[in-house]
């Protein structure tokens, strides 16, 4: 994949319009459609495609995986009430670019790939935007039981079931948003850890994503 890292006035503009376009669609808190308006989206995708950054829609990222479309990463976000501080793992670091979005809202993040190459080139354009992410290349519905743990988990893969061991791995009052379906199409949940083993479900919009391919997935 080629990057430059160049941005300009006229893709800050775009990127700008977009944050707009996406604050018209939901009830987005003005601190997310702010890092929105500012994170350049472009430098998550090959050079040559930079103007399509600034659609709201997903985008092949390679290996036959794509950088979710910035509505779902703001909904998803939306779902995990961000507070400073909190340590977030994501499974599906693919792009980055969800990752730097939490990060930006002052999360400690965490994130797992399961293809090296994404990984890689994730962690070059983190580096570049000096944003603090870590990250592991790995099954993510196996969690990280290391780091466990999390107080908020988010899962950017379209799950067959909800994963045991990434409930384990959350704090008593933590989330779990995670897109649950088949293949065509998801619901997105919100599980909250009410107790040590007492959850509470809820279910928002549908979605489709690309399968997250694991020990706990397909
Ligand atoms: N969050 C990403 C972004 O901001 O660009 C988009 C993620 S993309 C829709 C889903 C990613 O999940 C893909 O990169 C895919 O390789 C990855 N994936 C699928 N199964 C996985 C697993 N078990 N563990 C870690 N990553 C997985």
């Amino acid at each position: 994949m080629s990057k430059n890292f160049v941005d300009t006035y006229k893709l800050k503009g775009l990127r700008k319009k977009l944050a707009e376009e996406i604050a018209r669609k939901g009830e987005f808190d003005y601190k997310l459609i702010d890092v929105i308006a500012n994170l350049p989206r472009h430098f998550f995708l090959d050079s040559a495609f930079a103007e399509k950054a600034y659609h709201d829609q997903a985008f092949p990222i390679g290996e036959g995986q794509t950088i979710s479309q910035p509505y779902t990463v703001a909904y998803q976000t939306m779902l995990l009430e961000v507070k400073p501080g909190e340590k977030i793992l994501e499974i599906g670091t693919g792009s980055g670019y969800q990752a730097a979005i939490l990060a930006s809202l002052g999360a400690k993040v965490y994130s797992i790939e399961r293809v090296q190459k994404l990984s890689d080139e994730a962690k070059k354009v983190l580096a570049h935007l000096n944003i603090i992410v870590k990250t592991y290349v790995g099954d993510g519905t196996l969690g990280l039981p290391k780091q466990a743990p999390f107080d908020k988990i988010i899962v950017t893969a379209a799950a067959p079931i909800i994963p045991e061991t990434l409930l384990l791995q959350l704090k008593v009052g933590g989330y779990l948003v995670i897109p649950v379906g088949d293949k065509e199409t998801q619901e997105m949940r919100r599980i909250t850890k009410t107790g040590e083993s007492t959850f509470k479900t809820q279910v928002f919009d549908t979605f489709r994503f690309v399968p997250l391919i694991g020990e706990e997935g397909w």
